[in-house]
């Protein structure tokens, strides 16, 4: 809800997910999709102050964990998500860029330039990612020994093929790049947003394909990295051992696979990768709605027309 004063804008209401709120110095708010008809005096362009009166950030609990040896990832990686609140926040005039604009805050939403910009990092990003998790893969089938199954096989190749997938759309959105009207060269969006739509369905197979490797292997580890300077170390060493590695490397390989398919910054990172770029299931069908659909559907009904006519 928003009331106007002399000095500004009061807003009342929330805000859903804002990842980094509690480190940022202002947020930039503007509505997601189109808001039409009546709903249109509600669209604005707002830069806030982080510290601003009124203002509440509701933090998650926090996933971090201070046990960098067993959670190499959750100690160093957990980035906070949080819910803001506007208790009558006032935003003053100078600190609203648009007011109850629905078509200058869409035209600003959908800039071609800034979303394919922003996109082009988020697949850079994911691409590192799925190296990453398929390194990983590779090194637990290997140290397992069981990387000559026929099955394994399948599955590290598929990662493979997410890993080419996604460069490939990359490479080819960098290739067709054009200058904007301000001479920015910008990568084509389509292929970005293919990317973007994949890596919602590819990164939850690659938490699957990595529990079928690591069967229960990922929870037969000692709870303590420290157990292999205790009491029963030289049992330890016997029985954890690996196929290629010692038993300390294979169990802290293991946790290392554990902290992303199994801590609670595991599961955030599979939910984030399902839904930082809103909900799939639009984002899939807004492929559709925004695609040239002639270009498909031209040479079907010119085939049926050379046979029919
Ligand atoms: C870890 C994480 C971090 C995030 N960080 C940010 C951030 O920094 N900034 C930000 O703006 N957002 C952020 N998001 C929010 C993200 O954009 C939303 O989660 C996403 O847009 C989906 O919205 P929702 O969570 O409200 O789900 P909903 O829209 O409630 O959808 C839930 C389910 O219901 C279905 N559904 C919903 N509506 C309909 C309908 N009308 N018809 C049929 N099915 C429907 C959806 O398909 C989906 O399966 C983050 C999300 C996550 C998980």
């Amino acid at each position: 809800m928003v009331k106007e004063t002399s000095e500004g804008i009061v807003l009342r209401g929330a805000k859903m997910i804002a990842t980094g709120a509690p480190y940022t110095h202002d947020f930039l708010i503007f509505s997601f999709h189109r808001l039409m008809n009546d709903y249109g005096k509600h669209a604005h362009a707002l830069i806030v102050p982080a510290d601003s009166a009124g203002l509440h950030i509701v933090c998650r609990e926090s996933f971090a964990d201070p046990r960098e040896k067993e959670h190499i990832l959750s100690s160093r990686y957990d980035e906070m998500d949080a819910v803001l609140l506007f208790d009558d926040v006032l935003v003053p005039w100078e600190r609203v860029l648009l007011y109850g604009d629905a078509e200058a805050v869409w035209e600003l939403r959908t800039n071609k330039t800034a979303n394919a910009l922003a996109f082009h990092q988020t697949v850079v990003r994911f691409a590192a990612k799925l190296e990453f998790v398929t390194g990983v893969a590779f090194a637990m089938a290997e140290t397992i020994g069981v990387n000559g199954f026929l099955h394994i096989q399948e599955k590290l190749g598929e990662l493979l093929t997410q890993i080419d997938t996604i460069k490939a759309l990359l490479i080819a959105s960098e290739i067709q790049a054009q200058p904007d009207e301000a001479g920015i060269l910008v990568p084509k969006s389509t292929y970005l947003d293919t990317a973007r739509s994949l890596g919602t369905r590819f990164y939850p197979r690659v938490i699957d394909i990595l529990q079928q490797i690591g069967g229960g292997g990922f929870v037969q580890t000692p709870s303590s990295l420290a157990e292999f300077q205790g009491p029963i170390a030289h049992l330890l060493d016997l029985y954890f051992e690996g196929a290629t590695v010692g038993a300390e490397k294979k169990v802290q390989l293991f946790k290392l696979a554990w902290d992303l398919i199994g801590s609670p910054l595991g599961a955030r990172h599979e939910l984030y990768e399902r839904f930082y770029a809103g909900d799939p299931v639009r984002a899939f069908a807004g492929q559709y709605l925004s695609a040239d659909k002639t270009l498909l559907t031209d040479p079907v009904w010119k085939l049926l027309k050379d046979v029919h006519d």
